[in-house]
């Protein structure tokens, strides 16, 4: 084959990152994105001098895009300057009292003592359990999940009986604390994921143990400046990414695209992939006649994860005491749990989280200024033909936006409306029609067993011919590093099917890339990065005998141990 042409529809984390190692692989890569910037939920959102991240804040697990850079000659600490957190964040309780959540496990421990002495200890044991947790999980996020017979592979059987499927959450963490307040401080984490602790399958415990194993970090200029980044360096390395362009279908031969339709012309194909909200892609570009599994009615019966209320407030002056980070969580959580996922209410007493940057970065808000971000979890949008639902018409807008305001005190913001120079709301409503999220639901399909590893859309599309899927409505899920993963799960199955290599990502993530900083230990300055991608040019370099790249099996037969499979 010529220089194969892969077209990726959406510039968001997951689209970028695809691209990257595509355009290494030797492709001609075209990314077409309907906004006018790339980095889609991880993007910036500019307002009279302001930057606020529009989706992602906490930037976590570092290690998977450090490999991925490293694949590509690059040193990701050095192109993205980031910060580690400590204390990574505030998490304060309406049933009384907060932790100052650090890393330092000795003062963690010293915090629990005091807010729930009878718990002195869980901590530890929860954090040994799961490292060998994530040790053994490693493998199932880093590999294809195409049939169930892909589960009982052998290397995957010491994790499956982690898995344990009748134990939600909640429940694990109860397994490790008895004060309900440090349960929830543990796996309120699954909101990450759109999901409700008492629902969300106990694998999740690795959420939390990620922040206080590998840190959370800041990106200088907010996570909206990772993508940012990573579009500069895919086009130095020739990537097409066209801006305000909308894929509004695909001419099909058989069910194989050959073309890529947009509103404003058309581009030949040899792979597809999709980058855009799953759902919603499929709904709006591909036939339902053409789809076999994920049909219009079949997606109606999914489960889709709960949506977010925004608020991105540019205010006079800063508040220096609030941390970095704050969640807040309900005096009764449950309940609130509930009005967002069974009743379909706004919740009366919601928990709501606050991003207030500045304490860390100056570059997001004119001197003399700063911006808070305000995010909080509620229903996503019933399908038109579903009873009820939340109307989001302006009075409502205007009450939530009131109430959330006022839980504000509940955190020590006490005179916030009269500070406001400048703001931006975002409802499910909008992130359904401005940002094509199916049902509004930002954290894509829920991650619930029934629909994740093969039981969810399969990166290598299993409906349609030389399409494939990235970000988060894919396996391994939502979440950054899983969507940054899921590339690399992607691009291991697209190059060797159109000929190209990439034996490059299975060095980099066995530790043969480029040395890195280690992630966990990373804490760089501010600084703008003008590292050159010299060198980068593409290496077509096709396999007369293709193996299959998606087993690290592979890999490791033919190099040294491969360590990404064997350590933590
Ligand atoms: C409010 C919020 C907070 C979050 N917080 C975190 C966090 O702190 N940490 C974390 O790790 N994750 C977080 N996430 C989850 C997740 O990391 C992000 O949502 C992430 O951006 C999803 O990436 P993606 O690659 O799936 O695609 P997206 O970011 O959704 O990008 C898809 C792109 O496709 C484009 N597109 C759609 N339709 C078309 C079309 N027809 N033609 C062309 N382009 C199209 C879109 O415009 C978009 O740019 C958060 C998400 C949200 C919404």
């Amino acid at each position: 084959m010529a220089q194969p042409k892969v077209v990726i529809v959406g510039a968001g984390p997951g689209g970028l990152a695809a691209a990257l190692q595509a355009a290494k692989a030797g492709a001609q890569v075209t990314i077409i994105e309907k906004q006018a910037a790339v980095g889609g939920r991880t993007s910036t959102l500019h307002q009279d001098g302001f930057k606020f991240d529009l989706g992602p804040t906490f930037f976590l697990y570092p290690r998977v895009l450090e490999e991925i850079f490293a694949s590509l000659n690059l040193d990701l600490w050095s192109e993205v300057p980031m910060k580690r957190l400590d204390p990574q964040y505030r998490v304060s309780f309406g049933a009384g009292g907060h932790l100052d959540a650090t890393p330092n496990i000795a003062e963690m421990e010293q915090q629990i003592a005091q807010l729930a002495p009878q718990d002195v200890g869980g901590l530890s044991r929860y954090m040994s359990d799961n490292r060998v947790k994530l040790q053994r999980f490693r493998p199932i996020l880093e590999s294809p999940f195409q049939r169930l017979s892909d589960l009982m592979r052998l290397r995957f059987l010491p994790a499956v009986r982690w898995l344990r499927p009748w134990r939600s959450l909640a429940d694990e963490l109860g397994t490790y604390f008895s004060d309900p307040r440090l349960m929830i401080a543990f796996s309120f984490q699954s909101k990450y994921l759109g999901m409700s602790p008492f629902k969300c399958p106990s694998l999740f415990s690795i959420l939390s143990f990620l922040e206080y194993e590998h840190g959370v970090f800041h990106p200088y200029g907010g996570c909206g400046q990772v993508s940012q980044r990573m579009a500069d360096i895919a086009r130095q390395m020739g990537v097409d990414i066209r801006l305000s362009e909308s894929v509004t279908g695909f001419e099909f031969r058989g069910r194989r695209p050959v073309a890529v339709q947009t509103d404003a012309g058309q581009y030949a194909c040899d792979s597809v992939v999709i980058n855009a909200d799953f759902a919603e892609a499929m709904r709006t570009m591909v036939p339902d006649h053409l789809r076999r599994r994920w049909t219009d009615s079949q997606l109606a019966k999914k489960k889709f994860s709960c949506s977010t209320f925004m608020l991105y407030l540019g205010i006079r002056g800063s508040y220096d005491q609030l941390p970095h980070h704050s969640i807040h969580i309900a005096k009764d959580y449950a309940k609130n749990l509930r009005e967002i996922e069974q009743d379909f209410v706004l919740p009366e007493d919601p928990s709501f989280y606050v991003q207030n940057a500045g304490v860390t970065d100056s570059s997001l808000a004119p001197a003399g200024c700063s911006g808070l971000y305000v995010l909080v979890p509620v229903p996503h949008q019933k399908l038109n033909d579903e009873t009820g639902g939340i109307q989001w018409d302006e009075a409502t807008r205007q009450r939530f936006r009131a109430r959330t305001l006022e839980q504000l005190k509940q955190i020590g913001v006490e005179d916030i409306e009269q500070r406001i120079i400048t703001e931006k709301m975002i409802t499910p409503a909008d992130w359904q029609s401005d940002y094509s999220i199916y049902r509004g639901a930002t954290f894509n399909l829920a991650h619930g067993l029934d629909q994740m590893l093969h039981l969810r859309p399969h990166n290598r599309f299993e409906d349609l011919d030389g399409v494939y899927l990235v970000g988060g409505g894919t396996h391994p899920g939502s979440g950054l590093p899983v969507i940054y993963e899921s590339s690399r799960i992607t691009c291991k199955q697209m190059l060797p099917d159109l000929g190209l290599d990439c034996q490059f990502i299975h060095r980099a993530q066995a530790g043969q890339g480029r040395s890195t900083q280690s992630g966990a230990g990373a804490n760089t300055s501010n600084g703008s990065s003008t590292t050159s991608v010299q060198g980068l040019a593409p290496g077509h370099t096709p396999q007369a005998d293709t193996v299959d790249c998606a087993s690290p099996v592979a890999v490791t037969k033919s190099g040294p141990t491969n360590k990404a499979l064997v350590s933590s």
